[in-house]
């Protein structure tokens, strides 16, 4: 449930009921949202729902939250989540391009393509050295060599580094050189994973899964957060559909509903959402028309020999152009959208 505060709650007040909250062996996250601070209540339910919430000096109103996931939901947290890692901010307003190779290349071609990626004006290089591959006879990446050329990228260009986790076992390494991790589609739902990515104090990517709903990818970021870890990030790479023109299919609307339903930010990947390279700039354009807070995008100079996904791969000059038309994109948040719609349902 979320405890809403008047607006003239003073900071006594508020903590007098995360007190309560915390005597009463349930867990308070406050949300001090611009107009409004909530407080959100994860314990019991029908010892929670019990207690006399009004009586409580500077309480606006008590309100059961019927979504099963919690941390993630908008009703506990009514303000955008702002991710910040490295001076890079993502989330309320603050959009993120995150660029790189699909697999962790040659130190030569990683440092290229990071150096163009950032003067393109992206913030952030991604790079797989843990590849989740269909077939086990494909390259399957570079392991802590591959981290090492992403370390070397990072000192050159300074661009915090994005990479993949697939296991428990990998965390220690990977945790020693990603600044984000990446949660990919084939582990959306290994529970145990995403429980171990919660412990961490590192911001995670989570990518829904291969033909997961948005509530079931909600419900992954949950399993994340109920562990403590706030700094998620949704990724929308599209699903699998009975489309064949393309690897997978990504839903716009699922843009703006995801950022109704949470407060965490969203990105879109369309380099894995299209899987050709031929459309991956108008998905990209159309996500973050439809707002998305950010990107991911897999980009190689030369993507025949790219080691892995080449056909999605953006040439360089692509992937500038496609930034010089982000920067002259106006993107409306649902917010505004829905601003008649809004009034009418008062
Ligand atoms: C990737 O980012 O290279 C990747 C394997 O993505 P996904 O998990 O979305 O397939
Ligand atoms: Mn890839």
């Amino acid at each position: 449930m979320i405890v809403v505060m008047k607006k003239e709650a003073t900071a006594r007040q508020i903590d007098e009921v995360v007190k309560h909250i915390e005597s009463w062996g349930a867990q308070a996250h406050i949300d001090r949202g611009e107009a409004l601070t909530v407080i959100g209540v994860i314990g019991d339910k029908t010892e929670i729902l019990r207690k006399p919430w009004t009586s409580f000096g500077g309480v606006e109103k008590a309100l059961e939250v019927s979504d099963p996931f919690k941390k993630a939901s908008r009703k506990f947290h009514p303000s955008d989540s702002v991710i910040e890692i490295e001076g890079v901010k993502i989330g309320g307003g603050h959009n993120c391009v995150i660029a790189g190779p699909c697999s962790v290349d040659t130190e030569e071609y990683v440092v290229a393509i990071a150096k163009a990626v950032k003067a393109a004006g992206a913030q952030a290089l991604r790079g797989g050295a843990f590849k989740p591959r269909t077939s086990p006879y494909t390259f399957q990446g570079s392991g802590e060599d591959g981290l090492k050329i992403l370390q070397t990228a990072k000192q050159e260009t300074g661009l915090p580094i994005v990479t993949e986790v697939m296991s428990v076992d990998q965390i220690d390494l990977i945790y020693k050189y990603a600044d984000i991790i990446q949660i990919g589609a084939r582990n959306a739902q290994n529970f145990n994973l995403l429980k171990a990515i919660g412990r961490l104090n590192k911001p995670a990517i989570l990518k829904n899964g291969i033909a997961t709903t948005a509530k079931e990818h909600l419900m992954s970021a949950e399993y994340i957060m109920s562990e403590g870890l706030k700094e998620v990030i949704l990724c929308l790479r599209g699903t699998r559909s009975y489309e064949t023109a393309f690897r997978n299919s990504l839903d716009v609307a699922l843009i703006p509903y995801l950022q109704e339903a949470s407060h965490l930010p969203v990105i879109v990947d369309s380099s894995h959402s299209t899987g050709l390279r031929s459309y991956v700039s108008a998905v990209a354009y159309a996500g973050m028309a439809a707002g998305a807070d950010g990107l991911i995008l897999e980009v190689h100079p030369d993507p025949k020999e790219a080691l892995s996904d080449g056909e999605q791969a953006l040439l360089p000059r692509d992937f500038e152009f496609l930034m010089k038309k982000l920067a002259n994109l106006k993107a409306w948040s649902q917010k505004e959208w829905r601003r008649f719609d809004n009034e009418g349902a008062k």
